[in-house]
């Protein structure tokens, strides 16, 4: 809506599409992780648009931890919002190296990081089929490569 106090600021030249892709992505809100993310959801499983589920930590957030089970609460909520709103029809999860979510939150050992960052999304792809036995689940870790590459691997659960 246009009136005198909306100053127009500026104009995205992304062209908006209204359809809905039914995926949906999980993943850790660091921002440093934020356009490989993206990179990976469009380009290698050719999911444009899809729902964005970004909170501290991803899918530690499905894993019922119970120093976290406000958040966790309120991401399993958020998800079974979209999965019937949207028509959510498949869900990625990803998690990444290194997670401060872990470190500081949750309090686990850089030695047991990754071992429990995969514990997790076993339990967050239950937890995810709960919601829905039709969703089809699929899971990544990114690692850093090299100084400034991101490689993504498929996480069997
Ligand atoms: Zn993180």
């Amino acid at each position: 809506m246009h009136n005198e106090k909306n100053q127009l600021f500026y104009e995205s030249s992304v062209r908006f599409d209204p359809k809905r892709i039914r995926a949906a992505a999980v993943y850790c809100s660091d921002g440093r992780f934020g356009a490989q993310f993206d990179d990976l959801l469009h380009n290698a499983l050719q999911l444009p648009r899809y729902d964005r589920l970004a909170v501290p930590g991803g899918a530690a957030c499905l894993a019922r931890h119970f120093a976290t089970y406000r958040e966790d609460e309120g991401v399993f909520e958020q998800l079974r919002f979209l999965v019937n709103v949207h028509g959510l029809e498949r869900v990625v999860l990803i998690a990444h190296e290194n997670c401060a979510f872990y470190s500081e939150r949750l309090r686990v050992s850089p030695l047991q990081l990754e071992t429990q960052q995969r514990e997790d999304i076993g339990k967050a792809v239950r937890r995810v089929r709960s919601l829905s036995r039709t969703l089809s689940v699929s899971a990544f870790f990114a690692r850093k490569h090299r100084e400034d590459t991101i490689r993504f691997e498929s996480v069997d659960f």
